[in-house]
């Protein structure tokens, strides 16, 4: 059998662990780099007894050696709230990260994708948002560290291969949900499920009608799986989300409704350069990856909920 080795940097958070999980179910050998800021080994204690998965604790903004056919690299906090907490330590993260992850795919010839994101379209004016689009992004704000080191790291990537051959990859996500997500992540679907849960009011920021696209996890998994595999000429940018959009009073209504909960919506202000709209052009992803998203918010939301109510009971 043909049992490739795969490094995937940040695979003990949420997008990693499910991540590592479908790679070895497939059948690989898969090494997991995390230095745990916002994973966490429980997101990967059921991988844990598979002979074929090996856990590293290690930062992306120093060198690593190992011999793979292919990297992931997911390392990054992801969530508003840990990403600006040290927000020089983000742009390390994302910029030197990929120089790191770079630099060793061109040594071993091997491919390499990048997890990059919706937020290098910033606030956009274009609605939705097709990956020829440039972006309005603020690069002084609160946003900046993970919007602008993102960019740089793509910069980075498009740079290599150009310039080294190196088999690059670049996927831009959407705002993405499902199990494993931290309770205390601070993005908004842990956010108002764990309040839905716990009874507690549900934080509205702003008025609450700017709008996201939220896409489940497994159809995330599926589309890096797949841009992968694709040509070495084909590098991207591909846009992966659900182009289903909804305000987040939508939301917070949908999450009220499926848990069953009283709680009471409260409105807080709105952090700065909060993007108003967001919503994904995927014809290039269906027309490259033969891809589309299968798992509509509801459902997804109903799967997340019943996660999160475990989590919270233990
Ligand atoms: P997450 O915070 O759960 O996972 C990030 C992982 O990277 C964590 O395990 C963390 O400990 C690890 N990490 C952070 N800094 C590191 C460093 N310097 N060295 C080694 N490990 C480090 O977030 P996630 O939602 O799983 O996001 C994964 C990737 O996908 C990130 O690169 C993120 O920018 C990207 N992304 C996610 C979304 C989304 O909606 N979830 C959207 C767009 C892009
Ligand atoms: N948001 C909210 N309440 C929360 C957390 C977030 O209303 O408790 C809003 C936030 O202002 C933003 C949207 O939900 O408009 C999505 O926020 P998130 O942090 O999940 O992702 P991002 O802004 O990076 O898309």
């Amino acid at each position: 059998m043909n049992r490739k080795k795969i490094l995937v940097t940040g695979g003990a958070g949420f997008i990693g662990s499910h991540l590592c999980e479908r790679l070895l179910n497939e059948g690989n050998e898969v090494i997991c780099l995390d230095n745990y800021f916002t994973g966490s080994k429980d997101n990967i204690i059921h991988l844990m007894n598979n002979p074929y998965f090996e856990v590293v604790r290690h930062d992306v903004v120093h060198p690593f050696h190992i011999d793979v056919d292919e990297i992931y690299n997911l390392a990054c906090p992801a969530s508003p709230v840990h990403y600006q907490y040290n927000a020089i330590k983000t742009i390390k993260t994302s910029v030197m990260g990929a120089i790191n992850m770079l630099g060793l795919a061109k040594r071993l010839k091997a491919k390499v994708l990048q997890a990059s994101t919706s937020e290098v379209y910033g606030d956009p004016n274009v609605h939705p948002q097709p990956e020829s689009y440039w972006g309005n992004v603020n690069p002084i704000g609160i946003r900046s560290c993970y919007d602008e080191g993102k960019r740089c790291a793509e910069t980075l990537f498009v740079d290599y291969h150009r310039q080294n051959g190196v088999r690059a990859k670049l996927v831009r996500i959407f705002n993405t949900y499902g199990p494993h997500m931290n309770p205390n992540d601070g993005r908004v679907v842990s956010n108002f499920i764990v309040q839905a849960l716990k009874g507690e009011d549900i934080t509205i920021y702003g008025d609450g009608n700017q709008t996201r696209s939220f896409q489940y996890v497994d159809d995330l998994v599926e589309a890096m799986i797949r841009m992968m595999a694709t040509e070495d000429s084909f590098i991207g940018p591909v846009n992966t989300g659900n182009p289903g959009e909804f305000t987040m009073l939508e939301l917070a209504t949908l999450v009220l409704e499926l848990t069953g909960s009283k709680s009471k919506l409260v409105f807080q202000p709105l952090p700065s350069d909060d993007p108003r709209q967001r919503k994904p052009d995927i014809t290039l992803a269906k027309e490259k990856l033969g891809w589309e998203p299968k798992i509509q918010l509801r459902e997804g939301l109903i799967t997340t909920i019943k996660y999160f109510d475990e989590v919270l009971k233990k």
